[in-house]
């Protein structure tokens, strides 16, 4: 089989808020043919003018080449093969950044037409279920523009999360620092009784983590705070730290009574590898169009339980993500959830358009998928109407 072509979307919701903190509002899809009819779909979560030009853009020399150029001809199921072919032929002009979330998107496409044309769903490939079933937990994302109306509608959210059957939810408490919601300013204090709130409203039999989306600049002020919290019975505390700031991540991970999650930004294994040896977080999350695709992410799964550490992937993005996180949370022992909000739930358009999933929640579980690849398709009536490239 050979790649023949390589297909582009760049999809925009109508209403985007730009002050908005959240990547489902556009998309960039690849769809990869093959001469032998059958095609994948892959999806990253970045700028999508950026990953188009990533793609798109010719080659320059031998450590500069062109992604597309690599590609066509290549046989889709030498997956680790291009992996590399790519990795080691942009490397000065990719290596991290935006191209390896351009080549995330190509594996996962690749890796579904590996499935579709051996008949397989993609965890059977990566080695089977690890797991009969997954919790699934629901990203809340609050409103309101006080920190009272803010409160509510977080409880809101999570008694509606529970009444739909979850059992586990992250709350997204975010009232200060660079990714603040909207222009809410709340002290270290009103996130306290705002979680606090949270927990008596579901009771002890539900876990809860805290996405505090890198709220602090330093470890010690965080410390302060978390410390607090030890009571709350808080599952991971995401993103507490700049992303960079490895030593404090370490600090953290040392002191904290509750588990320190990290990683939804990061590109390849070696910046995995930095997290948990330097910044020693609890929980790696890798997203799988970001971190490089399935062939890396199921090395940064690896790395994680060479190292006794959790995986909870991040994907804030569509079915096409959504179901690629699931096949590889299945096909791994140390992976106690996933991030998956229904469709119905989802304020973007996109997650309740782009694809149908095929994964429901059945008595708070997910079970393993059955179709061939990623198991979800694209819906065209949706790429026309989101369609801005
Ligand atoms: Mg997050």
């Amino acid at each position: 089989m050979k790649i023949t072509d390589i297909e582009t979307l760049i999809l925009r919701v109508p209403d985007l808020q730009e002050d908005a903190t959240s990547s489902s509002q556009d998309d960039f899809v690849v769809i990869i043919h093959t001469d032998a009819g059958i095609s994948g779909i892959g999806e990253c979560d970045t700028g999508p003018w950026i990953a188009q030009a990533g793609l798109d853009s010719p080659g320059s020399h031998s450590m500069a080449l062109g992604i597309r150029d690599l590609l066509i001809g290549q046989d889709p199921f030498d997956t680790t093969a291009l992996w590399e072919k790519i990795y080691v032929g942009t490397c000065m002009s990719g290596r991290r950044g935006a191209l390896i979330c351009v080549q995330g998107a190509i594996d996962m496409a690749l890796w579904d037409i590996k499935g579709k044309a051996l008949g397989l769903p993609i965890y059977k490939l990566l080695g089977g279920a690890c797991q009969t079933s997954i919790t699934p937990y629901a990203s809340l994302q609050p409103e309101g523009t006080t920190v009272a109306d803010y409160s509510r509608s977080l409880v809101e959210w999570l008694l509606r999360a529970k009444g739909y059957g979850f059992t586990a939810a992250k709350l997204e408490c975010t009232l200060g620092g660079p990714y603040r919601h909207g222009k809410l300013a709340g002290s270290d204090e009103d996130m306290t009784e705002i979680l606090t709130a949270c927990r008596e409203a579901v009771g002890r039999d539900f876990t809860i983590m805290v996405d505090v989306q890198y709220l602090w600049f330093d470890a010690k002020a965080a410390l302060r705070t978390i410390h607090r919290w030890g009571h709350l019975d808080i599952f991971f505390l995401e993103t507490p730290l700049r992303v960079d700031n490895l030593e404090g991540y370490a600090l953290l991970a040392r002191e904290s009574p509750i588990r320190i999650a990290a990683g939804e930004w990061l590109n390849t294994r070696f910046e995995f590898i930095e997290l948990m040896d330097k910044g020693q977080v609890d929980v790696a999350q890798p997203d799988i169009g970001r971190v490089g695709g399935f062939t890396e992410a199921m090395r940064v799964c690896q790395l994680a339980q060479d190292r006794g550490r959790l995986i909870v992937p991040h994907c804030w993005k569509t079915g096409i993500g959504i179901a690629a996180s699931a096949h590889m949370a299945f096909a791994v022992p140390h992976c106690p959830f996933i991030e998956f909000l229904p469709a119905e739930m989802c304020d973007s358009a996109l997650r309740r358009e782009l694809v149908e999933d095929e994964l429901k929640i059945v008595d708070g579980k997910i079970y393993p998928p059955s179709k061939p690849g990623l198991g979800v398709e694209l819906n065209w009536d949706a790429v026309e109407k989101y369609r801005v490239e």
